[in-house]
């Protein structure tokens, strides 16, 4: 247990990464008590904990020794000596960190934590892609499940498609991306390709970004001059065609570093918002955000009893076989991302 002595010290601790009071929907003070505990038994159980940056803050600033973007997580989790990984986002990153890491024990501390474009597609779907379109490369938006992982031929993130595509086109004139169709209509857009002929698309979606309306951000614009708006690449077209940037949370995040807005408008999940405001202080963000209610199922209470109760029903297995297949797609991200 934590004594009171123990807690105002974890409150200065929180205080000083950024967590007010006012980004919680509790007491610092109890959110301390939870974090002392979490962050003692993390040093017990040889544990990190990877926070993806849509995870409330609390979890990002208080117990998060990894946070980022998909891409920067699973970057990360190759480079930790820890026996234990519990990962505060969604199954697939989850499936993805203990791919790269079969030694460890990886724990996703909710059992709700899906993901509507994970779940949109099956590894029998993209075998009956390959067949329709032989030849054709599968590049797979990293949002999928270990089995589609294994059918693919390269994985992607938001933060690296752009790049990755151009490199597959060098070589193929036609490429199977799966499975957001609003993601690969904004990117054949940018690639100068055409949905349907150059770029197989599925019909998965986010139900976080389908959602958006490009009608709100004019309304923004005109109340607040000099605003730059941010939209994941995730929301369907006429919201790309209506902001200043488009891409993952990692390079919205640099985008807002580098540059001088006025106020930075971001269209996307909320926990992008909360995090942006404790990562730049100084600046002016409105958050025109929906939450997740995948990445929303973890709190610090479930990543407390997943650490105290690691059982089978939290932890993640992918069979070896599938894990070696969709191993290889993912290590070619990193080789062509490089
Ligand atoms: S925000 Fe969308 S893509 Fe990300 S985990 Fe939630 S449902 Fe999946």
């Amino acid at each position: 247990m934590v004594n009171e002595t123990e807690i105002k010290e974890e409150i200065k601790r929180l205080t000083a990464k950024g967590l007010a009071g006012g980004c919680l929907a509790r007491p610092l003070s109890d959110a301390a008590a939870l974090t002392l505990r979490i962050n003692r038994l993390k040093k017990e159980k040889k544990a990190v904990i990877c926070a993806h940056v849509y995870q409330t803050p609390d979890i990002i600033c208080g117990i998060g020794d990894f946070v980022g973007d998909s891409y920067k997580l699973a970057d990360d989790s190759r480079k930790t000596d820890a026996e234990v990984i519990v990962f505060c986002g969604v199954n697939f990153m989850g499936e993805t960190a203990k791919i790269l890491n079969p030694g460890k024990k990886v724990y996703v501390p909710s059992k709700n934590a899906g993901c509507s474009l994970s779940e949109s597609i099956t590894a029998a779907d993209v075998r009956a892609l390959k067949a329709g379109h032989p030849g054709a490369p599968v590049v797979t938006y990293i949002n999928t499940s270990a089995g589609v992982k294994a059918e693919s031929d390269c994985i992607v993130t938001s933060a690296n498609a752009e790049k990755i595509l151009r490199k597959m086109y060098a070589s193929h004139e036609k490429v199977i991306f799966i499975p957001d169709k609003l993601m690969g209509a904004n990117l054949s857009f940018t690639l100068g390709k055409t949905p349907g002929r150059d770029m197989i698309l599925w019909r998965g979606t986010c139900v976080v970004h389908e959602k958006f309306d490009a009608r709100t951000i004019e309304i923004y614009r005109k109340r607040y001059p000099g605003l730059a708006a941010l939209a994941h690449a995730e929301c369907p077209s006429d919201i790309i065609s209506a902001v200043d940037f488009m891409g993952g949370t990692g390079d919205m995040m640099r985008y807002i570093g580098n540059t001088n807005a006025s106020a930075y408008l971001l269209v996307t999940e909320c926990g992008f918002g909360e995090f942006a405001r404790i990562k730049f202080p100084e600046k002016n963000f409105i958050a025109m955000c929906r939450l997740c209610p995948y990445m929303k199922s973890i709190t610090l209470e479930s990543v407390l009893d997943a650490l105290e109760n690691p059982r089978p029903e939290l932890e993640i297995t992918v069979p070896p076989k599938v894990a070696a297949r969709a191993k290889t797609s993912i290590e070619k991200m990193f080789e062509l991302a490089a």
